[in-house]
């Protein structure tokens, strides 16, 4: 079933894991982006303000692409990782 949803560009996939498999929900106008550990394999949602919005608006004005979208993972070692190693 998610197999299929992911087939027909309905949800996506995250996560390096399949342990960590993690799926998002594929909503015009909506966005995440994430932070994805790559010790553990957890996934956050970013909860700042998403960083590339402005850019993305410039990017459709000076290419002439509509409705561009993205999703942003960020790559690294989570809190509980760093204070492990
Ligand atoms: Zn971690
Ligand atoms: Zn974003």
């Amino acid at each position: 079933m998610l197999v299929k949803l992911e087939e027909l560009g309905l949800i996506r996939r995250l996560g390096l894991h399949d342990r960590s498999a993690y799926y998002t929900l594929l909503q015009p106008g909506h966005h995440d982006d994430y932070l994805i550990c790559t010790q553990c394999g957890r996934i956050q949602r970013l909860d700042i303000a998403c960083p590339v919005e402005a850019l993305e608006k410039q990017i459709e004005k000076e290419s002439g692409f509509q409705k561009l979208y993205h999703e942003l993972e960020f790559y690294g070692l989570c809190p509980q990782c760093v204070a492990k190693a």
